[in-house]
């Protein structure tokens, strides 16, 4: 199987990412997966200047919440490894997103590398009630979407047919 993997978080202590939303979807299938994460940790146990970069994204780009989740964050490796364990190729947009996700899967392809537009030239969907507003917000599963019909409309079709 093939799939498309986007993920949206925060960064925490020592810079290390921390995983809010993730949702993934195959190329033969209309209807994504998504996944949202427990906080890592408790707010406060932020440094000042990453509390200041969380109340940031929260407010200005993604708007997911850091408080809130459906999934326990120790859950996140298991999640993941179960939800990637027939990928024979993953498909991720940019280089920090290939190296927060390289640990579930060896097959990952960086769009970036293959003449992927940016996200915002493809996305054309609402984003999905998680976030806080529902326009103008970076979504993990408005990016799939899009990110899937690039792929099958445009990345796949550059293939040479094989009969
Ligand atoms: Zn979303």
């Amino acid at each position: 199987m093939a799939y498309v993997i986007d993920v949206q978080g925060f960064k925490s202590y020592g810079n290390k990412f921390i995983f809010k939303e993730v949702a993934l979807i195959s190329l033969t299938e209309k209807v994504p997966s998504v996944y949202l994460f427990k906080p890592h940790h408790a707010f406060m146990r932020h440094s000042p200047t990453n509390r200041a970069s969380v109340r940031w994204l929260e407010n200005n780009y993604h708007r997911l919440k850091w408080s809130r989740g459906d999934i326990d964050y120790s859950e996140l490796d298991i999640t993941l490894l179960r939800a990637l364990r027939d990928a024979q190729s993953v498909y991720v947009k940019g280089a920090d997103k290939v190296q927060w996700l390289r640990k579930y899967s060896s097959e990952i392809i960086d769009l970036e590398t293959v003449g992927c537009p940016a996200l915002n030239k493809l996305r054309r969907l609402p984003a999905c009630a998680h976030h806080s507003l529902i326009i103008d917000a970076e979504c993990a599963v408005s990016n799939v979407l899009a990110l899937k019909q690039w792929i099958n409309d445009v990345l796949l079709t550059r293939r040479v047919p094989t009969e």
